[in-house]
């Protein structure tokens, strides 16, 4: 028997797998195929502003993705330079085949059983999971990590024509998505999209306006130095009118706004249809031409995600400086998949109801490969110690990105693609990516999921911030220049805390509280806040609700 059985080899999954070994849990990971590992369904790149934050705390408790980022970094870019520290955004750019391979072999590196086959069924008896069927065969776990992305339910579109599919030529996950549906799990309906691939060789570079990789070396991974791999240039181009008057001229064509897709897509990363339709008068938009990796010609244009159908991306696409005789590999294409309402899970990304179930990625209504990952380190060190019988470990908002996403996820549910942003972050003066180790060091040695060598590089950090010489590095001087906001918020944590710390039972009953609205009281027990503080973040929880709450827990703490 399986101590944990995580279903989907995404980020997350990956992650969530991958944290789970290091804790010390006995793992297996079904997925459809062995290719899926490391599989990035659209943009080769890695972190961004609010996301590269994610990407270092993950690798502060020995996560994949930045080392993985490291080991095949084409392109750097520290976004945000220009601005403070607390909003610098890591990106690079990924060869995405080494990305792949990278992350496999990190993979490798914890005993992690590889399943191949179709996950059609969660076991579960009198509201506890039991395994997994895989195939027809039962696969016993004590814990379950549900994985999926957008397999769930999953249609595929181009222009008028849909098709099922999870990913273009990969089947989508039916009997599960009609086991969530069956268990009031599911929530409704999300969609992405990816732009067409190019051929770069049929670019005519000398029209675009060149972006070079940083001339400094850094890395994704606070504890490791990446490896030196030769660095490309990306470039930059902008849609024109004529563009946009192609596009305009077949919305009809557009299964966005036929009605075909109902689901919302992702707000900050819509499809070039939709950024016409809502910002026609722009005289164009910026468009990234990144290099999908050092054996490829494939081109990425970042900023024309589209489900027009091929001919009209064709003529749309060939209006663009640069890209007049551009030839198109592969089409882009849109997906719609089904997603859960992330409410029903506790801050551990555990299931409220479902004792042992897990969950993690896109399925809760995230986008992007970051946001799955860091959530397959919640749900992965979780799952292990559910079945483990050891201490469960929750993410703090004020201490990590990590903390914050999760509790949005957990008390507010998302009604569009949740993507991590700094804004999001009300303590981001004090969550800056490049101390991330100095945040969260210490509790990846306390749950002991790090490497030897990990141990060792995270003690050194310490070691280091003692010395003098600490004031003269990048963090050092980034401390003293926050110090006095940071100072200034402790306090305010410090006089909240004395309230809102008060825990609230799991099994507290609401409707008894004197002078709580029937709305209130529902609302309360839909989203079961662990604590007063988390209470007073849920939305329509009115001050008035609060202090009834605050007199009934103290009450009951006394
Ligand atoms: C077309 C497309 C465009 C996208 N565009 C963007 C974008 O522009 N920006 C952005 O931020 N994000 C984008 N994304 C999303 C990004 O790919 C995801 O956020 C990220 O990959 C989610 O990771 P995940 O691990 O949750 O799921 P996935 O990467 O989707 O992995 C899910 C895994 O589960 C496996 N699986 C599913 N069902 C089963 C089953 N029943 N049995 C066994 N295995 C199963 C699949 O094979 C797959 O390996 C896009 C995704 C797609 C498909």
């Amino acid at each position: 028997m399986l101590d944990v059985l995580v279903i989907g080899g995404g980020h997350a999954g990956c992650e969530a797998a991958a944290a789970a070994a290091r804790r010390g849990a006995k793992v297996g990971l079904v997925t459809f195929r062995a290719e899926d590992i490391g599989q990035m369904s659209c943009n080769p790149s890695i972190g961004g502003v609010g996301k590269g934050h994610l990407v270092r705390e993950l690798d502060v408790f020995g996560g994949l993705m930045a080392r993985a980022a490291d080991c095949s970094a084409i392109h750097r870019r520290m976004l945000n330079r220009s601005k403070g520290s607390a909003v610098h955004g890591p990106r690079v750019q990924a060869d995405r085949r080494q990305f792949q391979q990278a992350t496999k072999e990190l993979l490798n590196e914890t005993p992690v059983n590889m399943v191949i086959g179709e996950a059609t069924e969660i076991s579960i008896r009198c509201g506890r999971v039991l395994g997994v069927v895989v195939d027809g065969q039962t696969i016993a776990a004590a814990a379950v990590v549900l994985a999926t992305g957008t397999f769930l339910d999953a249609q595929l579109y181009c222009g008028l024509k849909r098709i099922a599919g999870g990913r273009t030529g990969e089947k989508a996950s039916l009997p599960l998505a009609a086991q969530l549906r069956e268990w009031g799990v599911a929530q409704g309906r999300l969609k992405t999209g990816t732009p067409p691939r190019l051929d770069g060789r049929t670019i005519d570079w000398a029209r675009t306006t060149p972006q070079p990789s940083d001339a400094e070396s850094w890395s994704m991974s606070g504890l490791a130095a990446g490896p030196a791999r030769e660095q490309l240039a990306c470039a930059i181009t902008r849609t024109t009118a004529v563009t946009h008057e192609v596009i305009r001229k077949n919305f009809g064509q557009s299964p966005l706004f036929s009605g075909a897709i109902e689901g919302r897509g992702p707000r900050y990363c819509p499809s070039i249809e939709d950024k016409i339709r809502r910002f026609g008068d722009r005289d164009g938009h910026q468009i990234f031409l990144e290099p999908e990796g050092l054996d490829t010609h494939l081109v990425y244009p970042n900023g024309i995600s589209t489900s027009l159908p091929v001919d009209v991306q064709m003529a749309f696409v060939r209006t663009i400086a640069g890209l007049e005789r551009a030839e198109i590999v592969r089409p882009g294409y849109a997906v719609e998949y089904e997603y859960v309402d992330a409410r029903k899970l506790d801050s551990t990304l555990g299931h409220r109801e479902i004792d042992g179930l897990f969950l993690c990625g896109q399925i809760n209504g995230t986008t992007g490969y970051e946001e799955a990952a860091a959530q397959g380190l919640a749900a992965g060190l979780n799952a292990a110690a559910h079945a483990l019988g050891v201490a469960t470990h929750r993410f703090e908002r004020r201490t990590s990105y990590i903390g914050v996403m999760i509790d949005d996820l957990t008390l507010q549910g998302v009604q569009e693609p949740y993507r991590m942003m700094t804004a999001r972050a009300e303590y981001r003066l004090a969550l800056r990516a490049d101390n991330a180790v100095t945040r969260l060091g210490q509790n990846a040695l306390a749950l002991e999921c790090v490497s030897p060598r990990q141990r060792e590089a995270i003690e050194s950090h310490f070691e280091l911030r003692t010395r003098p010489e600490f004031a003269e590095t990048d963090e050092g001087k980034a401390d003293a220049l926050y110090a006095p906001y940071v100072e200034r918020q402790q306090r305010e944590w410090a006089a909240v805390d004395r309230d809102m710390a008060i825990r609230i039972p799991g099994n507290f009953n609401y409707s008894l509280v004197p002078g709580l609205s029937a709305e209130a009281v529902e609302k309360l027990r839909l989203t079961g806040p662990e604590s007063l503080e988390q209470a007073s973040r849920i939305p329509g929880i009115t001050p008035a609700a609060l202090a009834a709450l605050h007199v009934a827990t103290t009450r009951r703490a006394a």
